[in-house]
């Protein structure tokens, strides 16, 4: 073998040795999608904007819009800043400023961080799927998180500024079309996709991706949501979604998930497990004694 010819041939071998890693990879590829208001925030984007705004009753146009069911869960404020006068004045730079007003969990910055490292062999690719106004959300996780990480509700804006088109509104439904996108856009199987949401907009993208073997996580005590999730957990730090990834889908013991915060220096205070079991009565129209004898 020639010298060149031998060069080849370890070209060839050093293509194939590096092919076998990258699908070692893509096997070990997890997608976290998380929602953003209330999940990633404390309170409510919409209520942000509406209150710098000057609109008073925001929760009160919510309700009633959720009632008629015309529009999906979640995309109330894109329906409301498209159709509702209150908000013709709202522009981009509204926008922008009700992001810096959201008040984010306790260290998103180091929830990304973490998700976006390797961990024993583990990759995760981070993106954050709201209902709300993308501009809004990519305002709020400014240096935390990739602008092109982040799909929300997308605008068009006239020449004058005001809002003129809805373009797109991952809420309901809508956030089912979008995780798919992005299953198929990065490559991981839908049993490898996780789910973190707080509330209504998340529970159709909830059930298609526990109907597909992934896994689905909540942040919130609402019932609705608790019933559809695989695991609840309830913090003001957003780092303690990594509980049930680490113990779920990595099969972490409590010990490596305590050292790897304590890596991070973050000490667990309290860890405590309920199950939770919502029960209600009321009376029934015969007593008990009637019942056995009828
Ligand atoms: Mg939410």
């Amino acid at each position: 073998m020639t010298i060149k010819s031998k060069a080849v041939m370890d070209t060839i071998r050093q293509q194939m040795e590096n092919a076998i890693p990258r699908q070692a990879d893509l096997n070990n590829r997890y997608l976290v999608a998380s929602d953003f208001d209330k999940t990633l925030s404390f309170n409510d984007s919409g209520l942000v904007l509406s209150e710098m705004v000057g609109i008073r009753n925001f929760e009160d146009k919510v309700a009633g819009l959720a009632q008629t069911n015309l529009v999906q869960p979640g995309a109330e404020l894109a329906y409301l800043l498209r159709h509702d006068p209150e908000f013709r004045a709202v522009r981009r730079e509204h926008l922008v400023e009700a992001g810096k007003g959201v008040r984010l969990k306790h260290q998103v910055s180091l929830l990304a961080e973490i998700l976006s490292e390797e961990l024993a062999g583990a990759r995760f690719d981070f993106y954050v799927i709201s209902a709300g106004p993308a501009v809004v959300v990519r305002s709020a996780l400014e240096g935390i998180v990739p602008a092109d990480h982040i799909l929300g509700t997308e605008f068009d804006f006239d020449t004058t500024g005001e809002i003129c088109a809805v373009r797109r509104v991952p809420a309901g439904y809508g956030k089912v079309i979008v995780l798919q996108e992005l299953e198929s856009r990065l490559k991981v199987s839908p049993d490898r996709t996780i789910y973190v949401g707080d509330g209504s907009s998340d529970l159709y993208v909830m059930q298609h991706v526990n109907s597909r073997a992934g896994h689905t996580i909540a942040v919130s005590e609402s019932k609705s949501i608790g019933r559809i999730a695989q695991r609840t957990v309830l913090s003001d730090n957003a780092t303690s979604v990594l509980v049930p990834i680490l113990e779920d889908v990595l099969q972490w013991d409590a010990a490596s998930i305590r050292e790897l915060f304590a890596r991070y220096g973050l000490a667990m205070r309290d860890w405590d497990k309920v199950r939770t079991d919502w029960l209600t009565f009321h009376p029934t129209t015969a007593t008990s004694e009637t019942a056995l004898v009828s």
